[in-house]
């Protein structure tokens, strides 16, 4: 097994800390576990091991769970299954659009947020997979340093491409053993130990299994995912959050036109007919009054409130929000209250 490790990883190993791989269902978790248990067999390591599933919810496939469990038995391991508390990843993107209409009303931002996560803001990962295995961690081995194994490849993109081997930190040793596989290394080697890979890949022709629909997807594995009956709730659920925000899944590319047969049209294109409007109005906000960290750093003029009042008027009605601070007055005195709100926090 051409394993991908250091000198200085095998001789942490050596000191039998615990060994947590994460599993998702797809081929390159599955992978990752079957190459771990064949080295930490070779190296003698006598410390715990178990697989960790970060259940997402209703984005899974029906088939990762299964998967995750076949591993666990044909490996002897446990499987610790975690979840986020507060909700799923769809609750959690439905919640920030509701979020963002709060925030949007009450004058806490500038502008609608979006509410899917992006490749460059990836809260989908690190809340609801990272954070919650790390905090399952925690809690099991106390202040132990644990052995993180996931399945990345450098393969995969060129965001990954940067990968190390490991990494190093007091809590976590965050090791990638598959690092260097390709593709076919990784499949030969489920296909070795007899396991099946995710039913996915080969049945309903998906080049990756995670979320049946990733912020990530190309359009191919989104149209395969789309005509699965079984993704067809969460694709309803899916375009109707895009309906309701006018944020497309993937920024300009609409998951409503993935499967257009499935969709109901009038509704597509009267949100997106919303988008452009929203965007139009977005355009009056010049950029220095835009949201910065910080924010309000300073007071508006009496044309930037003006112009403000009047973007946030047309976009209350053609949302149907009840937002407040439509006014020129309104909009100082909001502006008045957040920079003294933000000096009493500094103070404290
Ligand atoms: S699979 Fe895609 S959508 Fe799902 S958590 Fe990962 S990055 Fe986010």
């Amino acid at each position: 097994v051409n394993i991908s490790t250091l000198p200085s990883l095998d001789a942490a190993l050596q000191l039998d800390p615990p060994v947590a791989i994460g599993v998702s269902g797809g081929k390159d978790s599955q992978a990752a576990a079957l190459a771990t248990i064949h080295h930490l067999n070779q190296l003698g390591h006598k410390g715990p091991r178990i697989l960790v599933h970060s259940d997402l919810g209703v984005v899974e496939w029906n088939d990762s769970l299964p998967i995750c469990r076949e591993l666990a038995a044909h490996l002897g391991l446990e499987l610790l299954i975690v979840r986020r508390q507060a909700g799923d990843l769809m609750d959690r993107w439905e919640g920030r659009w509701q979020s963002s209409i709060r925030r949007y009303s009450e004058l806490s931002t500038v502008t609608l947020v979006p509410c899917w996560s992006t490749p460059s803001m990836r809260f989908c990962t690190s809340e609801l997979k990272t954070h919650v295995i790390q905090a399952a961690l925690k809690k099991r081995y106390g202040k132990q340093t644990v052995v993180n194994v996931t399945g990345v490849r450098r393969a995969e993109s060129a965001a990954r491409a940067k990968s190390t081997i490991a990494d190093f930190t007091p809590q976590f040793i965050n090791w990638r053993p598959i690092a260097d596989w390709s593709e076919q290394e990784v499949f030969a080697a489920i296909d070795q130990s007899g396991l099946r890979p995710h039913p996915a890949y080969r049945e309903f022709k998906m080049s990756r299994v995670s979320c049946r629909f990733c912020i990530m997807s190309n359009i191919s594995d989104m149209q395969a995912a789309a005509i699965q009956p079984e993704s067809h709730d969460l694709y309803h659920r899916m375009v109707q959050l895009e309906v309701d925000s006018t944020f497309g899944f993937q920024g300009s590319r609409w998951l409503a036109d993935v499967a257009p047969q499935l969709v109901q049209h009038l509704a597509v294109d009267a949100a997106k007919s919303r988008a452009r409007a929203r965007v139009e109005l977005e355009k009056r906000i010049t950029k220095a009054m835009l949201y910065v960290k910080g924010w309000p750093t300073r007071m508006l003029t009496d044309d930037e409130a003006d112009i403000l009042a009047g973007v946030r008027t047309e976009m209350s009605e053609l949302f149907g929000f009840n937002a407040q601070h439509l006014t020129r007055e309104s909009i100082h005195a909001r502006y008045a209250e957040l920079t003294s709100e933000k000096e009493r926090r500094l103070a404290a």
